[in-house]
């Protein structure tokens, strides 16, 4: 329909980072148009995400409260099931409401959305293959390639979604799995590990690395893999996967500790393979049009989102920087800000991130240990939740706040939560470090009481003077 008119902004791919690029775009009144192969908008995120994932997350939890929390609040039943098929409807239904939603979205701003996989004739010029089998040619002044990440499979596996699973396969299988193994604890093997856990399956973390989620506060890491393990979650750390094999019943997998050394074999009825995300750019004809990208295939950018070819930006997991849902969306509103010659910002260094596993961990800033490779001398302030009236009084008392700020400004560099509503909390960190506020500075905030956030102001007080309730 958009055809041959000539757009001022064409957008490839319709994920947080795409579909944000396109709203902001034509708010800032750019004629707009929105290419997307999936036949729905929300991208990875809101399809095989971050949505479905905290939807299955939740309803583990509240399966598994009910289960083994309950009683404890006074409240009996007399027994608690599970239908899996009406979990995984609910999960499916908030998918598509929210994914309706964008599409209502796209309306009301008046952006262009045209359903089909996207390709560059040009640096000005897109070729759609539509999914009702046409084809057509997208035109614009700008184009900007959403194009997001998709599943990193492992040398030797092959993932066939029913035994052998990435994370979209494990977000809606069929039964629990008795044994299901992980290989990779990042955030998303965590996560989705927590789920079928909770549920009832062992569950075995398989991970190269000598740490679950490098990218974590050490210390931190310690007590959340402590709670994982008091979850029932075992963890084979320093563990190379040597092969998978799927032809008998369930799945065997080959295992050798990552120095070398005698393999073993271990048994599972699923495996869920979440060693990482790869860019996207796969039929997109980036090379006919020049595009750089680097040696893992990211497109590469400046400050302004603009790749080496004139006319020609990349946003979201697609290019370097943390591969994260509102990450992408910064990206998407910063670029169409340059575009419309205004000024944009996205701070990769104060981008927030958030396992969403019970309790949450959610982080802000430098870790300890990235403060004493860098040289930079700080100060700790710390809180625990079993300090905090709140979380003691509704028995969630698992976890703490750690403040890391310079030692001679009091700057705040680095804000660490374990804690159940951690990714909620963390949000008063990330304004007051993107504002460059000090430990007093939140300290000296009057927090309602009774409520988790004290922790914050607590810890706060700790990191440059004394905290009150510990
Ligand atoms: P994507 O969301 O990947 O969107 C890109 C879109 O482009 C896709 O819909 C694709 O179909 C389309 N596309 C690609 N090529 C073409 C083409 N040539 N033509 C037309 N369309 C094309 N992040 C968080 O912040 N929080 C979370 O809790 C979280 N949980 C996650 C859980 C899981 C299981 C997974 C897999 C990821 C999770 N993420 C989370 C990461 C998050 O999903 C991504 O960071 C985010 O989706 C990136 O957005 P994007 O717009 O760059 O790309």
């Amino acid at each position: 329909s958009s055809g041959s008119d000539e757009n001022d902004v064409v957008v490839i791919g319709g994920g947080p980072g795409g579909y944000v690029a396109a709203i902001k775009a034509a708010q800032l009144g750019l004629k707009t148009t929105c290419i997307e192969k999936r036949g729905a908008l929300g991208g990875t995120c809101l399809n095989v995400g971050c949505i479905p994932s905290k939807a299955l997350l939740h309803s583990s939890h509240m399966y598994h409260e009910a289960k083994h929390a309950f009683a404890h609040h006074g409240i009996k039943l007399a027994s608690v099931e599970i239908d899996l098929p009406a979990m995984l409807a609910q999960k499916d239904n908030a998918v598509k409401g929210l994914t309706r939603g964008i599409e209502g979205l796209f309306k009301k701003n008046k952006v262009t959305y045209v359903k089909g996989y996207g390709k560059f004739l040009s640096p000005n010029e897109v070729s759609v293959e539509t999914i009702d089998g046409g084809n057509t040619v997208v035109k614009g002044k700008h184009i900007i390639v959403a194009t997001g990440s998709d599943v990193k499979s492992l040398p030797g596996i092959t993932i066939d979604e029913k035994k052998i699973v990435s994370s979209t396969g494990a977000l809606s299988l069929s039964e629990v799995p008795k044994k299901l193994i992980v290989i990779g604890a990042g955030y998303i093997g965590l996560e989705m590990g927590s789920v079928w856990g909770r549920l009832g399956s062992e569950v075995t973390v398989v991970e190269f690395a000598a740490d679950i989620v490098p990218s974590m506060d050490g210390e931190i890491r310690k007590q959340f893999q402590r709670s994982l393990e008091k979850q029932k979650m075992k963890f084979m750390l320093k563990t190379k996967v040597v092969s998978v094999d799927a032809s008998g019943d369930g799945v065997k997998l080959t295992v050798e500790p990552a120095e070398g050394g005698d393999q073993t074999t271990l048994e599972a009825d699923v495996v869920l393979v979440s060693a990482g995300r790869t860019p996207f750019t796969s039929g997109l004809d980036l090379e006919k049009i020049g595009v750089e990208t680097d040696k893992g295939g990211r497109i590469l950018v400046n400050e302004r989102f603009l790749t080496n070819v004139s006319g020609v930006y990349a946003i979201g997991d697609v290019i370097p920087g943390p591969m994260l849902a509102h990450k992408a969306e910064e990206d998407g509103v910063a670029c169409v800000e340059f575009i419309a010659g205004k000024h944009g910002h996205v701070d990769y260094d104060k981008v927030p991130g958030v396992c969403y596993t019970h309790p949450e961990v959610a982080s802000v800033g430098k870790t300890e240990e990235q403060l004493k490779k860098d040289g930079v001398s700080y100060r700790v302030g710390k809180f625990p939740f079993m300090a905090n009236s709140r979380a003691k009084a509704i028995d969630n008392a698992e976890g703490l706040v750690k403040i890391l700020a310079d030692k001679e400004t009091d700057k705040i560099l680095g804000v660490h939560i374990m804690s159940p509503n951690a990714g909620e909390l963390i949000h008063e960190a990330v304004l007051a470090i993107n504002y460059d506020a000090s430990s007093e500075d939140i300290a000296r905030v009057c927090h309602a009481h009774p409520t988790m956030s004290e922790a914050l102001k607590e810890a706060a007080m700790a990191t440059y003077d004394k905290p009150i309730h510990i």
